[in-house]
């Protein structure tokens, strides 16, 4: 590695994040050294972002390191675990100096903010490529699986659906919206907020949970199936921001919300007898949570308007090599 190079990693990452007194040994040796508490099962994701396939190429720097670290947060909400150290390769085409400090402004305000110390990392030359590992825990046993969903259950998801959709659709002149809605919307594509206070609470709440990343249906799919049951989904159930709602039938309708990726909200599912404590416990953190339906014996999804009338669907997510 020349010396620019580590020039640049002591100037934006090796003291950008936060200092956890779990960690051993953190940038600058050959790895990094950190401790779990005893009784917890370590957790591992790993999210990778390429230029022109998870974000436009004109997305800023600091928007890409935010929201590099919080696609991997959005896992560890949807596990109920507690991030607490990240690698990060990077992938860069040059060493911009203005580009780093932005990105590295992004990266670590989210690391910050959810207490995350950047631990190590790679950095090569190519085309723009983010890496981020996260690791973090879980107390023994208490991790949410997706294969863990009961005939019976409450189908919850939390915030609104469809807000990183319409903000693909507002980039693309789709559609038009008041100026306060388009930077809202924009900074749901942009900025997620991870829930992660919500994954940690429900631990003993939920059944099973799943981050929503490439379109309800299709996550929740993989929960029904991983858990061999099915559900019925009341479509206008699904809850969706003021701007939106606005626009709504001009982006194609119940679709978008339904289909399009990107939200990092939870979808999860509670048993009947837990649904006070968790709409009491929840309701205290930011982003409201809406029941959108409940699972049954018979397998598949099963979508329904509130009115009795069906939804037809045969779309469901985004799928990289479809
Ligand atoms: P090695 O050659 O042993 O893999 P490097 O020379 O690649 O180590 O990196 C030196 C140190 O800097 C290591 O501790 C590594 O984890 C850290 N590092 C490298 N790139 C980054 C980065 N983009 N962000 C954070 N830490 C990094
Ligand atoms: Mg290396």
């Amino acid at each position: 590695m020349s010396l620019s190079e580590f020039q640049l990693i002591d100037k934006f990452f090796a003291h950008c994040s936060v200092e956890r007194s779990d960690v051993l040994l953190g940038i600058g040796d050959d790895a990094a050294l950190f401790k779990a508490p005893a009784g917890a099962t370590l957790v591992a994701a790993v999210d990778t972002l390429v230029e022109g396939v998870h974000f436009p190429n004109n997305t800023s720097a600091a928007d890409i390191g935010y929201r590099a670290l919080a696609v991997n947060l959005s896992d560890f909400a949807a596990m109920g675990a507690e991030p607490a150290w990240a690698t990060l390769a990077l992938t860069l085409p040059r060493a911009d100096d203005e580009w780093l400090r932005e990105f590295s402004a992004g990266f670590c305000g989210a690391a910050r903010q959810y207490n995350v110390q950047l631990v190590g990392g790679d950095t090569t030359k190519g085309s723009l490529t983010v890496t981020v590992q996260l690791t973090g825990y879980v107390p023994d046993g208490y991790a949410l699986r997706r294969d863990a969903a009961k005939p019976g259950d409450l189908i919850y998801v939390t915030g609104t659906l469809g807000d990183a959709g319409l903000a693909l659709a507002l980039l693309e002149d789709q559609c038009k919206v008041t100026r306060q809605q388009q930077e809202y919307v924009l900074s749901r594509f942009y900025r997620p907020q991870p829930r992660v206070q919500h994954g940690i609470a429900l631990r003993n709440l939920a059944n099973a949970a799943i981050d929503i990343s490439d379109g309800l249906l299709a996550d929740l799919n993989h929960v029904l199936t991983a858990s061999q049951v099915g559900a019925t989904l009341i479509v206008d159930h699904v809850p969706l921001s003021t701007a939106l709602q606005s626009v709504l039938q001009t982006v194609g309708g119940w679709r978008l919300p339904l289909t399009a990726g990107d939200d990092y909200e939870l979808c999860f599912t509670v048993p009947q007898e837990k649904k006070a404590e968790v709409e009491h416990l929840l309701g205290r953190y930011p982003g409201s949570m809406t029941c959108v339906g409940t699972v049954e014996n018979e397998m598949g999804l099963r979508c329904q308007f509130s009115s009795g009338q069906q939804f037809e669907t045969s779309e469901s997510g985004y799928d990289h090599f479809r």
